[in-house]
């Protein structure tokens, strides 16, 4: 589903690179939760960014479905883009726009359903992440938990196959954490989707990854099955 082969990443700042990923061969199942943990300027982010291309690699190739995601052109990386969703620490919802029209937004820049589809697509996915009482609601008026559901029913508006999280619990508390990481299992189940997440918790780990790679100085210094990586207390 996801591969990659030698992908490196260095980032050119005033003239200099700054090196962010090492040269990094890894592969992730269809079907799949796989986390990535690691302090902070270990390259977790880099790496998450690369499968959608919101970084470009310095060298070595990406396969996302066993096409080349490093030779894209415009049409090709917005076709990528709508397979893949994400969701963020902060969220990123649109604070003048409603929840139904936060969720809807991704489908109506895709261009391709009449607008009655698209209010029923979005009753459906507001209703699949519990939020159907809240459509006509604005990001504010919501918990962050709320607000986080609100994210991940508009990261699944395309019928993605792949949903990046990069740190999308790490401004929770533990009681919401553990709702949204139940929800993201379901969704995982449920739409055979494959998800890769970022954390610097060992717990978000434990309670829902199958595997695991452990990033440090940008490289992957540990990866397997989550059981085998940390011991079990
Ligand atoms: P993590 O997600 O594990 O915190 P990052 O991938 O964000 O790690 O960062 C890896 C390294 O790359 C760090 O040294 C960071 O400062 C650097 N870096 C990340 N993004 C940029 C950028 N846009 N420009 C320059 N350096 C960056
Ligand atoms: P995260 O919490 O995901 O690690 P950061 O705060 O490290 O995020 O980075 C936020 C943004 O700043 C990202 O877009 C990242 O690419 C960029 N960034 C991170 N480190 C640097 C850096 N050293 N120089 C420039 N941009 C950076």
């Amino acid at each position: 589903m996801i591969q990659f082969d030698n992908v490196h990443k260095a980032y050119r700042v005033n003239g200099r690179d700054i090196p962010a990923l090492q040269a990094t061969s890894l592969q992730i199942g269809a079907g799949e939760i796989f986390g990535l943990i690691g302090h902070s300027g270990a390259g977790k982010s880099t790496l998450l960014r690369l499968i959608n291309r919101l970084e470009e690699p310095s060298g070595g190739r990406i396969l996302i479905d066993g096409a080349d995601a490093t030779a894209l052109d415009a049409d090709g990386l917005r076709g990528l883009r709508r397979r893949i969703g994400m969701i963020f620490q902060h969220f990123n919802l649109l604070a003048s726009k409603t929840v139904a029209d936060n969720v809807a937004l991704p489908l109506r820049l895709a261009g391709e359903l009449p607008a009655a589809a698209i209010d029923a697509r979005v009753a459906q996915l507001l209703a699949r992440v519990g939020l159907g009482e809240h459509a006509h609601k604005y990001p504010a008026q919501l918990s962050g938990g709320q607000k986080q559901r609100v994210g991940i029913a508009r990261a699944l508006a395309t019928e993605p196959k792949i949903l990046l999280c990069d740190e999308a619990t790490s401004a929770l508390d533990p009681q919401t954490t553990a709702q949204v990481l139940q929800l993201l299992a379901e969704i995982n189940r449920e739409l055979q989707l494959t998800i890769v997440l970022i954390t610097h918790e060992m717990d978000v780990i434990r309670r829902v990854c199958d595997r695991v790679a452990v990033m440090d100085g940008g490289a992957i210094v540990e990866q397997g099955a989550v059981a085998d990586v940390f011991l079990h207390p």
